[in-house]
C-alpha cells in the first residue's frame, strides 16, 4: 500500500541511484552495482527492511571503518567439501554471493558441502543466497547470528539479549518454483519496526516488549533509546521454540563460524552489523535420491494445495511464493519509499555528494 507521502520509482532507476551513491562512498562500479541489486530486489520481493532503507546505515559503518568496500572473503580451510570463510567486514551482498559460489561449486563436485562465513558486514535477504542454490538444482540450509545490538529477548526474558537471527532453507522442486523459507527467529524483522516507526504505524501485540520489559505495539521502543536510555525489545516467533531456532542460530552462525557471538552490553554508537553464517548444501543428485526426491516432493507440496482453503484465504501457499508474487507486482507498479526513508536516503546521498532530486 502506498500513500501521499510515498515515493514511487521504478526497480531499475532504483537501482542506478543506489549504486550511484554506493560508488561514490568508495565501491567499485561492480561492487556498487552487486549491492544496490541485491537492495532493489529485497524491495521487489516486499522486504523493505532489508531493501535500499539499509543505505544511510552501510555509508556511516563505511565511514566508521566497520564496513570496507571492496573486500573479497579470505580461505581460512579449505578440505573440498568444507569451506571456512572470512568475510573481512565485506558487503555482506559481495561476500556472501563469493562464498555461496564457492559452496556451490563444491556441493555439485562433493555432493555436499558444509561452508561457514564468519565476519560479514550485513548479508542482508538470506533468501537471496538459498535462490542462488536452488537455482542449481541444490538444497541449501542456512543459519544465521547478527552482531549489531542484542534486540531479541530470550524466552522468560525481559531485554533483548541477542539479534533477529535468521534461518533459511531453499528446496528446488521439479517443474515449479522453489520452496525458500526465509525468516528472522524474532516474531518480524528489526528492520520491519524501523519501517512502521517511519510511518507512524502501531505494530502487532505479542511482538515488543518495552524498556521496562512491558508487552507493547509501539514500534520506537527498539528504534531509538527510551525515557531511561534503554530500548526494548522483540519476542521471538514461536515462543520457546523460536527461542531455541534463535539460540542455534547463534551457536551455529556465530560460535561455529568462528565470527562471535554476542555477549556483552549493546554499543549503541556502532552502526556495522556484522553477520555469521553457517550453510549446508546438498546434491540431490549425489544422494541418489533425486527421482524419488522429486516425486516425493511433488507429490507433498500437490496434496497440501488441493486441499480445503481457509475463510478469507485466497490459496495454500508455499514459502517463496509471497516475494515471488511481490516481485511481478512491483516490477510493474514501481517501488513505494516511505517518506521518511527517501529523507534518509537524500542526506545520506548528500554525505557523499550525491544530490538526488525530490
Ligand atoms: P516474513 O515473516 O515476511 O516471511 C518469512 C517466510 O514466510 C518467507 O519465506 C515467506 O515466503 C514465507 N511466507 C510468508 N507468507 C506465507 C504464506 N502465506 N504461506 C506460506 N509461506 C509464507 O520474513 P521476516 O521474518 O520478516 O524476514 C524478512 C527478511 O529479513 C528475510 O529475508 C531474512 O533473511 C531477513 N533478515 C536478515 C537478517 C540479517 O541480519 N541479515 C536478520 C533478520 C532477518
Amino acid at each position: 500500500m502506498t500513500d501521499a507521502t510515498d515515493k514511487v520509482l521504478q526497480h531499475g532507476a532504483l537501482q542506478d541511484m543506489v549504486a550511484r551513491i554506493l560508488a561514490a562512498a568508495g565501491s567499485s562500479t561492480d561492487e556498487a552495482q552487486q549491492v544496490a541489486a541485491n537492495l532493489v530486489l529485497a524491495n521487489l520481493s516486499g522486504h523493505d527492511s532489508h531493501g535500499v532503507g539499509m543505505l544511510p546505515r552501510y555509508l556511516d559503518a563505511v565511514r566508521e571503518s566497520g564496513l570496507v568496500p571492496n573486500t573479497r572473503t579470505r580461505t581460512t580451510l579449505d578440505i573440498g567439501s568444507m569451506l571456512a570463510l572470512d568475510g573481512q567486514r565485506g558487503y555482506g551482498q559481495v561476500v556472501g554471493a563469493e562464498a555461496m559460489a564457492m559452496g556451490i561449486e563444491r556441493a555439485k563436485k562433493h555432493g555436499s558441502c558444509i561452508m561457514t562465513l564468519g565476519n560479514a558486514h550485513h548479508l542482508g535477504r538470506i533468501g537471496h543466497f538459498a535462490e542462488m542454490a536452488v537455482a542449481q538444482g541444490l538444497v541449501s540450509l542456512h543459519f544465521v547470528n547478527v552482531l549489531s545490538r542484542p534486540i531479541v529477548a530470550p524466552w522468560g526474558g525481559a531485554d533483548g539479549r541477542f539479534g533477529t537471527n535468521p534461518c533459511c532453507i531453499g528446496i528446488p522442486l521439479a517443474g515449479r518454483a522453489p520452496f525458500v523459507l526465509d525468516f528472522a527467529t524474532s516474531r518480524v524483522a528489526q528492520g520491519k519496526m524501523r519501517v512502521a516507526f517511519n510511518k507512524g504505524e502501531q505494530v502487532a501485540p505479542g511482538t515488543l516488549i518495552d524498556e521496562f520489559g512491558k508487552p507493547t505495539t509501539n514500534p520506537g521502543v527498539v528504534v531509538e533509546p527510551q525515557s531511561n536510555g534503554l530500548l526494548g525489545a522483540l519476542l521471538t516467533f514461536g515462543e520457546y521454540k523460536g527461542y531455541g531456532m534463535a539460540v542455534a542460530c547463534e551457536l551455529l552462525g556465530g560460535a561455529l563460524s568462528g565470527g562471535g557471538t554476542w555477549h556483552h552490553p549493546p554499543d549503541t554508537s556502532a552502526r556495522a552489523v556484522v553477520n555469521g553464517m553457517l550453510t549446508i548444501l546438498i546434491d540431490p543428485a549425489h544422494l541418489g535420491t533425486q527421482e524419488r526426491f522429486e516425486q516425493e516432493a511433488a507429490a507433498f507440496v500437490n496434496w497440501l494445495q488441493d486441499g480445503p482453503v481457509a475463510p478469507g484465504t485466497a490459496s495454500v501457499l508455499l514459502a517463496g511464493d509471497p516475494e515471488r508474487a511481490a516481485r511481478v507486482k512491483r516490477a510493474q507498479q514501481g517501488i513505494a519509499i516511505d517518506g521518511q526513508t527517501w529523507t534518509e536516503l537524500v542526506a545520506a546521498g548528500a554525505t557523499v555528494g550525491v544530490h538526488l532530486a525530490d
